[in-house]
């Protein structure tokens, strides 16, 4: 054990470690090892963001998805879930109420939806940037041509949320249906990090068949591509899917990955998740002390939140509603963090500055 806080200490001052390193670093782990970990993490998240929080609201724009990935419960093939789709005047009001609720970034989610083409996601790109010039707009409606994401760039999106979901080929293709390739998904994250998006990359904790070699690929790929954002959470399953019996992430793992992202590449935009907020009623908290440090409430209209159903039990109410942001406020308030109304935008410190180098 007593390596292992060589290890912790060996990141903390930017040390990359070996691939073996980062296995053991995992499955060696103790309560005593996560609590020096999250030290070090809170430590170097402090002294680039200090104790500031930054909020996101996350609109969910449509649950209508061509793609059949194994895990999620809007996939294509799952016959339960109640499709919906906002129109542009919805994601506008949403917009509109968040800004007034200090909301300066907003978060376009949803399934892979054909409505949405390049004609009509650039209009609204650009009302939401006439109506908000002060705020930032990230995308998260998956694989799309470079074309496109150079026009939705081109249109006023800032930041682009692609999780490459699994480092390791083999991986991702037990947890993808054959049309959908792992190649593509990295090509996406390269065209999106060229063309000048604030990128964001992540994935699942504990999704199926996952090891800790895998886990071990995953922090590599950080420490290769040096993403703007990274969003990890557990893996929960949801009932309509082939991995409806798999067990659940847990917040532990999680949160421990949290700490090592954070020392791995200090300056990420790193989001304590809605699926940590749901296997947790802590787990936001959790989530920002041990190194996070961005939130994103659901601002989507109450009407379709339950139906964007990801896996089971979704949380939407609550700290994790955008209309009860003082609830979260308190929340971040009673463990020392401060809520602020900002872009937030990613920040530059040596590392960042030379991720334009960053391969895939
Ligand atoms: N379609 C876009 C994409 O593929 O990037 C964005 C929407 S997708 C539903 C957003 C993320 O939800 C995925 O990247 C995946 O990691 C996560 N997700 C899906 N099913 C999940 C599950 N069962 N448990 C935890 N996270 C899940």
């Amino acid at each position: 054990m007593a390596e292992l806080f060589g290890l912790i200490d060996r990141l903390a001052v930017g040390e990359r470690l070996s691939h073996g390193e980062l296995v053991s670093l995992i499955d060696e782990r103790t309560p005593e090892t996560a609590a020096y970990l999250a030290e070090k993490a809170v430590s170097v998240r402090k002294a680039i963001y200090g104790n500031t929080v930054y909020i996101r609201g996350l609109i969910e724009v449509s649950n209508i998805c061509k793609n059949d990935c194994l895990y999620c419960g809007i996939r294509a093939g799952n016959p339960h879930c109640d499709r919906y789709r906002l129109t542009e005047e919805d994601i506008l009001s949403a917009c509109a109420e968040g800004y007034e609720l200090g909301f300066r970034t907003f978060v376009l989610q949803g399934g892979e939806d054909g409505h949405f083409t390049d004609g009509r996601l650039t209009s609204l790109l650009r009302a939401i940037k006439a109506a908000h010039p002060d705020c930032a707009v990230t995308l998260s409606l998956g694989e799309r041509s470079r074309e496109s994401y150079e026009k939705l760039f081109a249109a006023g999106a800032d930041r682009y949320l692609l999780r490459h979901e699994t480092a390791t080929k083999s991986h991702y293709e037990r947890l993808h249906p054959v049309n959908l390739s792992f190649d593509n998904r990295m090509n996406c994250l390269k065209a999106l990090r060229e063309i000048g998006y604030q990128v964001g990359c992540g994935f699942m904790v504990g999704s199926p068949y996952q090891t800790t070699a895998d886990i071990a690929r995953d922090l590599a790929f950080i420490a290769d591509f040096k993403p703007d954002m990274c969003g990890i959470g557990p893996f929960i399953p949801h009932k309509d899917t082939v991995f409806a019996d798999f067990t659940a992430g847990t917040v532990e793992l999680t949160c421990y990955l949290l700490s090592i992202i954070r020392l791995i590449h200090p300056p990420v935009l790193l989001p304590a998740t809605t699926a940590l907020g749901t296997i947790h009623p802590e787990g936001r908290e959790l989530g920002i002390l041990s190194g996070a440090n961005v939130v994103m409430p659901n601002l989507s209209p109450p009407s379709v939140r339950k139906k964007y159903m990801l896996y089971n039990d979704k949380v939407s109410d609550g700290a994790e509603s955008a209309q009860s942001k003082d609830e979260l406020v308190r929340r971040m308030t009673a463990i020392g963090y401060e809520v602020v109304t900002a872009r937030g935008d990613v920040k530059s410190c040596n590392s960042t500055n030379s991720h334009k180098g960053g391969s895939i």
